[in-house]
């Protein structure tokens, strides 16, 4: 049996031999004498000539082979030699391979994943609903940042409606591209958003940092590797990635550097490299590799129907803001004091294309980005909409987890409270609220499971501020306040 399984393994290591075949078949394996798939009867032993046969199957042929009385029956008792082994030779393979061609609707489970893939795109974007039925999907996932929102809906609908037409003017009127720049502090849901987006609209998208990016020739990545990244993640279908998303992240570090005589090779050189991809123009791309050299093939990719995301954190730009905003009501009943927009919030909203050019953003550059628009700092309200309303929230996706323990996790407001005050002193918007939870759910992932009776955990904010415990129910109407996790 050993023996067998062996040379089944080597078998599907070797390109071309049977293994391989079956790797690459739609179907799943199917065995041979009770007819069950290998999902249902766990893992095929291949045989010669594309036979599969489940273990169970397997063991009790050995074990009637073994039998004296159907090695009688068999005449096999003149086979000296193949004691513990059927002789496969006794078969007809040709009845065998008839027999072996898969019954009509048993798929492998890989292929069934694959359908369901492509099932998930909400939107078809060559027949794509009005822009507030865009961000009605979008609400679903990504909390508040309205405005954002609604400029990215609004954008994304007139980009793939020019796409769609397939032209870039109607009657002398030219239709310009739609690509954006996001400006928001870290953790507000930039990257967020676009992946929320791409996923809905499935289309594929490259996710770029542009520090990583530097002039042609340079040591860095050349701007052509974001295109290389689209490839890939349409799977190398140029038609595809031509209607994809490249979001640049960081890109408020490409801004020119300020008093230096040095060659700029990773900032203003960059913005200029990426101008012809932002406008739309044919680019050699090698595939499969992010960098050009004799030994990758090459293929050309036009963008003219990619849509291009930037964003960034632009830090300190709210003072280039303000400075502006003071200086040009700096007379009459309109004059401001220089601290009036010291604490507002939403100064960012108030960005405009010269504050980006004084942030040291080249203007053909922003010229390409027609839609400029902020993000808010996410607050404390936010962050508790953050941790409970989306549909994949962190707090559902826990208590899914102990769900199939069949314990009921809850949370009470002051700890969605506490855990989003925590989050907040990090700085890193939403991007902390997870390593907060996973700190203190941690003890709860732990202890829980130990204990079968356990039917409810109530998180408090006294767990939260470690000055008491969760409020744990057991099955039946018992209830006891834990003192702690170790309780
Ligand atoms: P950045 O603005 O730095 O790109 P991200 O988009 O990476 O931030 O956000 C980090 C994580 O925080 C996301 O993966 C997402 O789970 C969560 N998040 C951020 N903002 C929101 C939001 N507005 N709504 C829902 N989740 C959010």
């Amino acid at each position: 049996m050993d023996d067998i399984t062996k040379s089944e393994e080597k078998n599907e290591n070797r390109p071309g031999s049977d293994g391989s075949e079956h790797k690459d078949d739609k179907y799943e394996k199917i065995c041979f004498m009770c007819r069950r798939s290998e999902s249902q009867a766990g893992k095929m032993i291949s045989l010669p000539g594309q036979i599969t046969v489940c273990q169970d199957c397997m063991q009790k042929s050995f074990d009637a082979m073994n039998d004296p009385q159907i090695r009688n029956m068999l005449n096999l008792q003149n086979f000296t030699g193949m004691k513990n082994f059927p002789d496969m030779g006794m078969i007809n393979l040709d009845y065998i391979r008839e027999q072996m061609k898969p019954p009509k609707g048993v798929k492998k489970p890989e292929a069934a994943k694959e359908e369901k893939k492509a099932q998930k795109a909400v939107f078809d974007i060559r027949s794509l609903p009005a822009p507030h039925k865009i961000k009605a999907a979008l609400d679903d996932y990504v909390i508040g940042q309205e405005y954002a929102k609604k400029v990215i809906s609004v954008a994304v609908y007139n980009h793939y409606k020019r796409v769609k037409t397939d032209t870039n003017s109607f009657e002398d009127i030219e239709i310009e591209k739609s690509n954006m720049l996001m400006i928001g502090p870290t953790g507000s849901g930039k990257t967020y958003l676009v992946k929320t987006l791409s996923r809905l609209l499935d289309v594929p998208l490259a996710l770029a940092d542009a520090t990583a990016l530097t002039e042609a020739g340079y040591i860095g990545d050349d701007v052509e590797s974001v295109l290389s990244k689209l490839l890939s993640a349409a799977d190398n279908d140029v038609e595809k990635a031509q209607n994809g998303i490249v979001f640049i992240d960081e890109i408020d570090k490409l801004a020119k550097k300020q008093n230096t005589n040095q060659r700029d090779v990773s900032g203003e050189s960059v913005q200029q490299g990426l101008l012809k991809l932002l406008e739309g123009s044919d680019v050699e791309v090698p595939v499969g590799a992010t960098s050009k050299n004799a030994m990758v093939p090459m293929t050309t990719i036009n963008t003219k129907n990619i849509l291009f995301i930037c964003g960034g954190a632009f830090p300190g730009i709210e003072d280039i803001i303000k400075t502006r905003l003071t200086s040009s009501s700096a007379m009459g009943f309109e004059s401001r004091l220089k601290d009036f927009y010291d604490d507002d919030p939403d100064i960012l909203t108030k960005v405009t294309t010269q504050d980006l050019r004084d942030y040291g953003m080249i203007p053909e550059f922003i010229g390409r980005l027609p839609m400029v628009f902020a993000l808010r700092k996410l607050d404390r309200d936010m962050l508790v909409r953050i941790l409970k309303e989306p549909k994949n929230a962190i707090l559902k996706q826990y208590q899914k987890l102990l769900e199939l323990d069949e314990v009921r996790l809850e949370f009470d407001d002051g700890s969605l409270e506490a855990i989003a005050d925590q989050a907040l002193s990090r700085d890193t918007g939403a991007r902390a609220l997870r390593s907060v939870i996973e700190e203190f759910m941690l003890d709860i992932m732990y202890e829980i499971p130990k204990d079968d009776n356990i039917g409810k955990v109530l998180i408090t904010r006294e767990y939260i501020e470690h000055t008491g415990g969760p409020v744990v129910t057991m099955r039946g109407i018992n209830s006891a306040l834990l003192t702690g996790p170790e309780a």
